[in-house]
């Protein structure tokens, strides 16, 4: 089978980083927010050129406190994509803030730019870009138009670790960027992690404070915060796998280029290719196709496996019915929701693996 993860094919030098990591972590009898947290932070902030980094439980959180830290919660609305999975949206309502969403582009499957203006009320405060399969989008005009506006921006990065536009890394183009390290992500943990990444110190103490129970000082509450706190363990893990991160990233887009290239069957469509090459970290790599179920039936007799990200957009699940959206509809997301297909795009395949799943792909009638 060729899998859509495959975490037991990993190098052995990094298993036995990580059998290290975590014994140093058990016998330091130091398991919450200690020094390993505080290492990985370091390291994460300069990974992505940022001043601050503050690890949380996962990358729902890091949105819901990115959210609170901006001051935002009831009444204000923040736009954002339905083609994203759930937690960008539920991250928003957790804070207490109205999600408006934004149809995408066909090409990208990202946030379209006049969706999102048609989307703007005097109640809107901030975009929330959710940079898609690892994409970033051309960010320049996203800049100006929140500039313009008004409007905070903000990045939903879970799937786009070390993706860089112009040189500056994903994350650090608006007020905040929110990482999830969810073990199948870019980078993972081995169990639920996640950061918030900033360069305003402002919101970097914020989110310190509301990661754990809106603690000031010892004891002193300042807000009512949650438990949302990194632990030792999965920092110290995440540590072990951060040197692999650009390497992993490098085999990924070294696939997907073979895709662009090997994939010729007019039934399937490939998305735009990025802006420029460091835009787009492959977090997946997604086709369309009108019969997306037949196909990945083909693949799977063919041994391969694959995923739909996402079947469902935003507005179509039972709670989020009643969201507001674009004035004309989120057609091009429900389109997108019935045809994508996420195929095979991880560093553990062979290239026999890509020409495999290149071939079953030709060979769909
Ligand atoms: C995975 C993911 C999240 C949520 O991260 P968790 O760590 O699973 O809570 C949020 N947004 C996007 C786009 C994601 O892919």
């Amino acid at each position: 089978m060729i899998r859509m993860n495959d975490f037991g094919g990993e190098p052995e030098a990094l298993l036995q980083a990580e059998v290290r990591a975590a014994e140093r972590v058990i016998r330091s009898g130091w398991y919450v927010l200690g020094t390993q947290v505080e290492q990985f932070e370091k390291h994460w902030a300069g990974h992505c050129g940022a001043a601050h980094a503050v690890g949380v439980g996962n990358g729902l959180d890091a949105i819901e406190i990115g959210i609170r830290s901006l001051g935002l919660g009831e009444g204000d609305e923040v736009i954002p994509t339905p083609m994203t999975a759930f937690a960008t949206i539920l991250g928003i309502l957790r804070a207490g803030a109205t999600p408006v969403l934004a149809d995408i582009e066909p090409q990208s499957a990202l946030l379209d730019l006049r969706s999102a203006e048609r989307s703007i009320t005097a109640r809107t405060k901030a975009i929330l870009l959710v940079h898609l399969y690892g994409r970033m989008p051309g960010m320049a005009p996203w800049v100006a138009l929140c500039r313009d506006r008004g409007l905070v921006l903000a990045e939903d990065c879970a799937q786009a670790h070390s993706a860089r536009v112009g040189g500056k890394t994903a994350g650090t183009f608006g007020a905040w960027g929110a990482y999830s390290f969810y073990p199948t992500k870019n980078l993972g943990a081995i169990g639920d992690a996640g950061a918030l990444v900033t360069d305003d110190p402002q919101i970097g103490a914020s989110a310190r404070i509301l990661r754990n129970y809106g603690q000031e000082n010892r004891y002193e509450h300042s807000r009512l915060g949650m438990n949302s706190r990194l632990d030792e363990l999965q920092a110290a893990l995440l540590e072990a796998r951060l040197p692999w991160l650009d390497r992993f990233i490098e085999r990924r887009r070294a696939i997907a280029a073979r895709y662009h290239e090997g994939i010729r069957n007019h039934a399937l469509r490939l998305l735009a290719l990025p802006v420029e090459e460091s835009a787009h970290v492959y977090h997946l790599f997604v086709i369309a196709c009108e019969e997306r179920d037949r196909l990945a039936q083909h693949l799977k007799e063919r041994g391969i496996e694959s995923l739909i990200h996402y079947p469902i957009p935003a507005h179509l699940q039972a709670p989020c019915s009643g969201l507001r959206r674009d004035p004309r509809g989120l057609a091009h997301s429900e389109k997108h929701a019935r045809t994508c297909l996420s195929i095979p795009c991880q560093p553990q395949m062979s290239d026999a693996d890509v020409g495999t799943v290149i071939e079953a792909l030709n060979a769909f009638r």
